[in-house]
């Protein structure tokens, strides 16, 4: 079976459709939860796939640090060592050595880098990260590519594009052919349409199954990212599915879909469920708050989780509180759930005609804030 998208309704430019894999159908769109360390912190995998993920995304960077892509691969694959058998996506590890790792060195070739863990030094190239993705077993590969630190003139930003380019180039042919599996174009170019324009039309002469929109979400703000949204999917092509790399909030992850992206992974939902920060119908919750002590009721009376069915908010600030290792657990499954069910909404609203009222509907119970304390 090889890999595949199929889109099924268009309103506006938000677009549902299905990624097929034979690893399994991806519902678009689609939000990835982050498996950094070859887990979602605090989650099982059977857990994870109760809340609606149909893939998870791991980081090349940190499992080739450790455990190493080799012993993962003696160890039978990503799949099997993390026991989740779905999809999975993995980064080229490229954005994480630009922002984790120590004393690099960027050339034509690649980049060597010192590890955040112990200090060894290692080299990360397309091809050899095209070797990692291959020995971890991701069902979708993403190039390497180089994302600039922001801010850059955009004569940086356009030679940097170009190295991008011609790793992609290269990560292709490294790639080779691989059905039923998926290698992934990333569109660099900033904040600037040209250049933009310019990657996509080296991507695709390349020629990927995905595209990714990247050098987003680095901290340029929603309004400039939005503004690079509302053009650059529009260069890629139609019968690709469109990725966007660590999106984000739930107003981000909707106005990013309404824009015509596909796809979505961030750590926010599994990483706030550990610091206290639940993510509802009605905005942002902070459980710690001691409002919450004495608060029988539910985070969501709305939310059919195991967190808001069979807990209240009473319990949930105790036990995070007393950092109980349930809290990280009961609130990263309900943000999870929460970002999910967002997800399968807009499905069915994109499939209906029905965006348009659905966003609104999504923006007022947000602007409604959380229920009265008691
Ligand atoms: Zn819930």
């Amino acid at each position: 079976m090889r890999f595949g998208f199929e889109k099924l309704a268009q309103d506006g430019a938000a677009r549902a459709g299905v990624i097929r894999t034979p690893r399994g159908d991806i519902r678009t769109p689609a939000f990835m939860p982050v498996g950094t360390a070859a887990t979602v912190k605090a989650m099982m995998p059977e857990s994870v796939r109760a809340t609606g993920a149909d893939i998870l995304l791991g980081n090349t960077y940190h499992l080739m640090l450790r455990p190493g892509a080799e012993r993962i691969d003696r160890l039978g694959g990503l799949h099997r060592f993390m026991n989740w058998e779905r999809p999975i996506l993995t980064d080229s590890g490229g954005f994480q050595v630009m922002s984790l790792a120590g004393l690099r060195k960027l050339t034509e070739q690649g980049v060597t880098f010192k590890s955040h863990i112990d200090g060894s030094k290692h080299e990360l190239t397309p091809e050899r990260s095209m070797e990692i993705q291959r020995l971890l077993g991701s069902d979708i590969v993403m190039c390497f590519d180089e994302c600039p630190a922001l801010p850059a003139t955009d004569k940086a930003v356009a030679e940097s594009m170009r190295l991008s380019m011609r790793w992609a180039a290269r990560s292709k042919e490294a790639f080779g052919d691989r059905p039923g599996h998926a290698l992934f174009g990333i569109m660099q170019g900033g904040v600037t349409p040209e250049l933009r324009e310019e990657s996509a039309e080296a991507l695709k002469a390349i020629g990927f199954d995905g595209y990714a929109v990247g050098g987003l979400a680095v901290g340029e703000g929603q309004e400039a990212m939005f503004g690079v949204l509302d053009y650059a999917p529009g260069f890629l092509p139609e019968d690709r599915p469109r990725y966007l790399m660590g999106v984000g909030k739930p107003d981000d992850i909707v106005g990013a879909v309404k824009r015509g992206i596909d796809m979505m992974d961030c750590v926010l939902p599994s990483r706030s469920g550990r610091t206290g920060q639940v993510f509802t119908r009605h905005g942002v919750v902070n459980i710690k708050n001691a409002r919450h002590q004495d608060d029988p009721r539910p985070l969501d009376e709305a939310c059919i989780c195991p967190a808001c069915r069979n807990y209240s908010r009473a319990y949930l600030h105790h036990v995070f509180r007393s950092q109980e290792i349930i809290s990280s657990m009961l609130l990263t499954w309900h943000n999870l759930h929460y970002f999910q069910q967002i997800m399968s909404e807009m499905r069915a609203a994109i499939a209906d005609g029905q965006f348009e009222a659905w966003e609104a509907a999504f923006h007022a119970g947000r602007a409604e804030g959380d229920i009265d304390p008691l």
